[in-house]
């Protein structure tokens, strides 16, 4: 069956369904492919911060000295599975390079123009449609237990006022007047007043039945297999339920977008970035805000009747095995901020891969190799927070339009 002037969208996590979402909007037949079910992915299980204020990336200096520490203790937040991988080995590489002071400050600014832009797209969204996502406004609140932690995170929070940026340091007084609930361990924090959070399966799903309302065809089970290509064009995606003829193709596929895109000969720099939530009913004792217990990098977020605590990078491939040490540590650390925080009951233990870059930033924007391929992916860390602005732009793209944001810093082959 042929399906002419219709745009595939490969991948149903928060990116594909955000990018459905605005090309649905511009009016364009959408057909969007899932291999599993909507929000299968990293998308379901993460800490849900779609709108982060301290935006300094994961490439900055001092990361990867810190990376070598973390990897000689089997407790800590980082792992790297030791193996003879050439492409990992490039990433690598690529990642220490994006970790000088130069290219991180231009990140930087790039991150900062992002969360302008996909702030105001997220209230545009919110005021014109009702979205259940149990989305909060109240902030974040960034803990610590040691002092000189501490001290480089007020460094950190001075340095964010430059970029506008306005936080609240708290001695170990005042932030308890906020939080009540923190053990004696905890020496002070930072409060961020504009973060914002939601319950990230919720919110996906909210934005898929726009979609669908809108007309948009949504495959779920329909894995991308292959492609047939003429020239500079493919001509034809082959999925494990039929083929499609598609006039664009958006490949939106997460962590996955490397291996959908080897059949098309494309080399796409992303390594997965395996991490973990704890999902626990909320208990009398949750925490009144978004947390971040800075020392021991560990999320934790209050969702609806919920409370989930996400933490762990590990660079182990496309391996999703949970690893019941790290989830212990993660357990030990919030009991070691947090009172009251024994005995939960347990809703869901979930592990979930990052699409990791080595520069933090995503890859979007049309392929070199082929004219009606646009990538949509890479979007480590902060794929939440960046998933509207992404949709606008793809939609952008595609519809000629002058882009929200210079595309120049996501062009995806920024690596070749
Ligand atoms: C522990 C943790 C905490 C996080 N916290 C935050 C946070 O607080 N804020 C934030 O902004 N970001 C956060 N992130 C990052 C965020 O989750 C990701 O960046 C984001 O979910 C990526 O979205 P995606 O749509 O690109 O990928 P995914 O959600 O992984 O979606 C990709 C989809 O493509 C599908 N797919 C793959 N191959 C094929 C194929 N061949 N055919 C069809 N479909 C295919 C997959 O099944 C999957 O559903 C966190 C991540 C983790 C792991």
């Amino acid at each position: 069956m042929k399906n002419q002037d219709e745009i595939v969208v490969i991948g149903g996590g928060v990116i594909g369904i955000s990018t459905a979402y605005y090309l649905k909007k511009q009016n364009l037949a959408v057909t969007l492919l899932e291999k599993n079910t909507i929000c299968s992915g990293a998308s379901h299980g993460n800490a849900g911060l779609i709108s982060c204020e301290n935006f300094i990336p994961m490439a900055a200096p001092g990361a990867v000295k810190q990376g070598l520490r973390w990897l000689a203790d089997a407790d800590s937040p980082f792992s790297i599975k030791p193996r003879l991988d050439l492409d990992l080995l490039r990433w690598l590489i690529q990642f220490g390079a994006a970790c000088r002071k130069k290219p991180m400050l231009k990140t930087l600014s790039v991150l900062k123009r992002m969360k302008e832009v996909g702030s105001g797209l997220f209230d545009e969204l919110m005021s014109s449609h009702h979205i259940e996502c149990d989305h909060d406004r109240k902030g974040r609140l960034v803990l610590y237990k040691d002092s000189a932690h501490f001290e480089e995170g007020i460094e950190t929070a001075r340095f964010l006022q430059e970029y506008g940026i306005n936080s609240q340091i708290l001695d170990k007084t005042a932030v308890r007047e906020k939080e009540p609930n923190l053990t004696s361990a905890v020496v002070g924090g930072i409060y961020y007043s504009e973060y914002v959070h939601v319950t990230p399966d919720r919110f996906v799903h909210s934005l898929a039945r726009l979609v669908e309302e809108q007309g948009g065809i949504l495959k779920t089970k329909t894995e991308v297999i292959g492609f047939e290509t003429k020239g500079q064009r493919i001509s034809k995606v082959i999925t494990t339920r039929g083929d499609l003829y598609p006039d664009q193709v958006v490949l939106a596929a997460g962590a996955w977008s490397p291996i959908v895109g080897r059949d098309l000969g494309l080399k796409i720099p992303i390594q997965p970035a395996k991490g973990y939530s704890i999902t626990v009913k909320r208990p009398d004792s949750c925490p009144g805000f978004s947390l971040d217990l800075a020392d021991d990098k560990v999320a934790v977020t209050p969702m609806g009747d919920r409370l989930r605590f996400s933490s762990t990078l590990e660079l182990n491939g496309y391996d999703l095995s949970i690893n019941r040490r790290r989830i212990a540590a993660t357990r030990r650390a919030v009991s070691s901020y947090l009172s009251g925080m024994e005995d939960l009951d347990l809703i869901e233990i979930w592990s979930g891969l990052r699409p990791n870059t080595p520069d933090t930033l995503p890859l979007i924007g049309r392929s070199k190799s082929f004219d009606n391929l646009i990538l949509a992916t890479g979007h480590d860390m902060l794929g939440m927070t960046h998933s509207l602005i992404t949709g606008k732009i793809v939609s952008q793209i595609i519809m000629n339009e002058t882009p929200v944001i210079d595309l120049a810093p996501f062009r995806p082959e920024r690596f070749d």
